[in-house]
């Protein structure tokens, strides 16, 4: 993760809640809603011509894909305790050299607190656009190390940053398989258990400021970007490097790409069409669009 996540999650989510507030608000005359309502059927259609022949689909996500679900990315955890502490503060390997406990602590609330969460109605679409009849392969790169994909039926979820739930050995990476106590409320410091093999303090495994990303995810992600026929990138404002790349692999070879987002992002540019909505409203409307589409209803 590079230090523009924080920054950018921040404004992305900024613009969401505009436009949210824009297109809910009570006061919008009838001919404004049915202006309104012929516009998403206008997005739908363009959507729909865009994926009903897809067979090979790679699904590119971010902290958008989980807002709706209530997780706000770093911020999560800004309350009670941690109401003063710099997120990035808590992402680099020399903060954790220097004084381990407070990150420990920290990620480990915000494990608890993703794991209280429930994956949304966009989640459980691309679960289901999965069985969907022509759909060889449908695989979801992830920049969120929520697992609510996971829980939203597609447990083969790649993470490109790394995961809440999982844990390893700082100095010779040996993963932990014993038990972490989950904090049930914030707490300052907490101290982390250490590796039964060489000695040394257990961490969170993910991807710090100035660490790369795991290399089997990151093979994992190219492939699937260089055998989609349609990608899909949703909720992601695409200026975390090098993750933001990953899409320009398919739009070399002239594979259509989809942008769920409520914002422009960076990725715009790249995309053949770039429907305005959250992932919770879009993705269900295709999906079930996709499957009346398929069983003629
Ligand atoms: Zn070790």
């Amino acid at each position: 993760m590079s230090p523009s996540l924080v920054s950018a999650a921040g404004s992305w989510l900024y613009l969401w809640e505009r436009s949210a507030l824009r297109g809910k608000g009570p006061g919008r005359t009838r001919v404004e809603q049915l202006a309104s309502k012929s516009m998403e059927e206008k997005q739908l259609h363009r959507a729909l011509d865009l994926t009903r022949n897809a067979r090979r689909v790679e699904f590119f996500t971010g902290a958008g894909m989980s807002a709706e679900s209530g997780l706000d990315t770093y911020r999560d955890a800004e309350t009670g305790v941690w109401e003063k502490v710099d997120p990035q503060a808590m992402a680099s390997i020399s903060a954790w050299a220097r004084d381990p406990e407070p990150m420990w602590a920290w990620y480990l609330w915000r494990a608890r607190l993703a794991a209280q969460a429930n994956p949304n109605a966009g989640h459980h679409a691309i679960a289901r656009w999965v069985r969907l009849e022509g759909v060889d392969k449908l695989q979801v790169t992830t920049q969120n190390i929520d697992d609510l994909h996971e829980r939203g039926g597609m447990a083969d979820t790649t993470h490109l940053h790394g995961n809440l739930f999982r844990f390893r050995c700082t100095i010779c990476h040996r993963p932990w398989k014993g038990p972490v106590n989950f904090p049930t409320e914030p707490v300052a410091r907490l101290s982390p258990p250490t590796c039964p093999l060489c000695g040394n303090l257990i961490r969170p495994d993910i991807v710090w400021f100035g660490e790369s990303l795991p290399q089997r995810e990151w093979e994992r992600a190219e492939l699937g970007m260089r055998e989609a026929d349609l990608v899909v990138i949703i909720g992601t404002s695409g200026v975390v490097q090098p993750a933001a790349s990953l899409p320009l692999l398919a739009h070399q070879r002239g594979v259509p790409i989809l942008e769920i987002s409520p914002a422009r992002s960076e990725l715009t540019p790249l995309c053949e069409f770039s429907w305005r909505a959250t992932a919770a409203t879009a993705l269900p409307a295709l999906v079930s669009a996709l499957e009346s589409e398929v069983t003629g209803g």
